[in-house]
């Protein structure tokens, strides 16, 4: 089996075996659900990533593990429901990783406070006994003294209710760690370029190493295709003529500093302007303003989507109405986008608003075996991993095993609570590594050894993959993040034993990445 702490090896895993069980493709949370799932009921498991884990919509969500108050408004009870169990699960299985958070939304008009009320009872109901606290009322003052960077005129009250917040790409390093640990295979840089069939059936794939360009045909039983929003074109490999099932839609964030909205809970802003939910929300040190629904039904590039300049203006706008001193452009640390793999109802050409649409998951199965599983939520991962692969078993013929999920304890869970450090038990391991005492850069909690741990036990392969996933700089703040991407060039070339050459790519890959956190178009400074 591969083990990511054989960065230099990386492939053996392929060259020894050709037959699994399973073949998922796409290393996002649906993907890396799905293989912690198969891999923990003792199937032969192999995960395959185009570029890097997380590095689509999982790295770039609102960062919460939540029931979602907007779905109420959806009637989306069911979801809400699934999810706030969910929230629970994870809370008991990583608890390094994931934390209650106190939201509060303030009502300007009394109406709105009876009614915000009303709505944060009913998803404590929801709740039951997986509800973290049950929302409260609070009064003017208890609102100011909660979110002290709040406009006071006019305000009358407003509701305090608990959700649980997360750093996205940390819990998909340790889902690809946790596969690993019950004996899944796990790679990133390796897409899926092609479906094997035989009778008709889909009997496994091509695969491309990005680096080498070397090729592998494998066998797999099942064939789980968990590529996000590019869904569509895997489904194409198996039907070429397959109508589209996905309608994109993206959702922005801007990263500013945490004098902007002070204190230790958030804020959510029940209706904007264009009715949708915003949310400022303290997140690393900074604040985290999010997010937008724009359809992008026109995207044919679907990776590393830019902000659009309305939607920076729009999320502005909206903040400087409620904040006492809103940040300007110049403000702005980090901006990102992410694509929502939404599913369009059947027959809906209506692609101007997205916001309506479902945000639950769906499993299609297509005539050749092709199991394809898009939509949903981060919350509920594990749950879209549980029933994918039921119905892997189903299509293939598995011998049946039940899902042990919902109490497994994922990579690094900590046995005492009080350990909170987002590597749990691997952070004391870092000592032993070159650079525990010297900072990456002032700007950021990060070490040296953070970087050389995450080459030899997290798979990173580039200086994006550190900057970006391992670590957060890119998402914290862009521009300090740029200039230490010379120095983990160099720690990655000692590690990998880098050419000059392939130095040089992943620098300016890099580079390009920083521009495009400072919401700068690709060469185009
Ligand atoms: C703005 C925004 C905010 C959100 N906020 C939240 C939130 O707060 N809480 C929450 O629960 N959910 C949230 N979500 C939803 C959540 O982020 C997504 O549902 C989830 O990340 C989707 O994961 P995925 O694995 O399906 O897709 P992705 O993360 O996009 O993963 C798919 C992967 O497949 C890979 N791939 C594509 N083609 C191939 C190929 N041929 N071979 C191999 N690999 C391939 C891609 O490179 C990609 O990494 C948010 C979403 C957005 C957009």
């Amino acid at each position: 089996m591969n083990r990511p702490d054989s960065p230099l090896d990386r492939l053996a895993a392929l060259r020894d075996s050709k037959r699994w069980d399973v073949l998922i493709i796409g290393g996002g949370a649906s993907g890396l659900g799905a293989a912690v799932d198969a891999a923990a009921r003792g199937y032969r498991t192999l995960l395959v990533e185009a570029r890097d884990f997380a590095s689509g919509t999982s790295s770039c969500s609102t960062k919460l593990i939540h029931g979602g108050v907007r779905y109420l408004r959806q009637g989306d009870f069911a979801l809400v429901s699934h999810a706030l169990h969910e929230r629970s699960h994870l809370l008991a299985n990583a608890p390094h990783l994931v934390h209650p958070l106190a939201f509060v939304i303030p009502a300007w008009r009394g109406i709105d406070w009876v009614v915000y009320g009303a709505g944060l009872k009913f998803y404590d109901l929801l709740a039951g006994h997986h509800s973290l606290d049950a929302s409260v009322s609070l009064n003017r003052q208890e609102v100011i003294a909660a979110l002290p960077g709040l406009r006071r005129k006019h305000l009358c009250g407003g509701i305090r209710y608990w959700d649980g917040q997360f750093d996205d790409a940390r819990l998909a390093i340790t889902l690809m760690r946790t596969a690993i640990d019950l004996g899944a295979t796990c790679l990133n840089y390796l897409p899926v370029t092609r479906l094997l069939k035989s009778g008709g059936r889909i009997v496994g794939a091509v695969l491309r190493d990005a680096e080498s360009e070397e090729q592998f045909e494998i066998q797999a039983r099942a064939v789980i295709n968990a590529t996000g929003v590019h869904a569509d074109r895997v489904r194409q490999m198996d039907e070429p003529t397959a109508p589209p099932l996905l309608t994109p839609s993206q959702g922005i964030h801007l990263v500013v500093d945490a004098d902007f909205l002070p204190g230790q809970q958030a804020l959510m802003i029940p209706k904007t302007e264009d009715g949708r939910v915003m949310f400022a929300i303290p997140w690393q040190g900074k604040v985290l303003l999010g997010t937008t629904d724009t359809p992008r039904p026109e995207l044919h590039q679907l990776d590393d989507p830019l902000p659009l300049d309305r939607e920076i203006d729009f999320l502005l706008h909206t903040a400087a109405g409620v904040l006492v001193q809103p940040p300007t452009r110049t403000d702005i640390r980090s901006a990102f986008a992410g694509l929502r793999p939404l599913i369009h109802p059947e027959n809906n050409s209506d692609h101007r608003s997205t916001s309506a649409l479902s945000r639950d998951h769906a499993i299609m199965v297509s005539t050749s075996g092709l199991i394809t599983i898009a939509g949903g939520k981060w919350t509920t991962y594990r749950r879209m991993g549980e029933q994918v692969v039921d119905c892997a078993i189903q299509v293939a013929g598995l011998p049946a095993e039940l899902s042990m999920t919902r109490t497994l304890k994922l990579h690094g869970c900590p046995t005492k609570p009080e350990n909170d450090n987002p590597l749990g038990t691997d952070a004391s391991l870092l000592i032993e590594l070159p650079g525990h005492d010297r900072v990456l850069h002032p700007a950021f909690p990060y070490s040296e050894a953070q970087v050389r741990f995450a080459i030899r036990h997290e798979a990173a392969r580039t200086t994006e993959d550190i900057l970006a996933r391992r670590t957060r700089a890119f998402f914290l703040d862009a521009k300090a993040a740029e200039s230490s991407i010379q120095r983990v060039g160099e720690i990655l070339a000692q590690e990998l034993t880098l050419s000059p050459e392939r130095l040089q790519a992943i620098t300016s890959q890099a580079q390009q990445s920083a521009r495009r956190f400072q919401g700068i178009p690709p060469d185009n400074r």
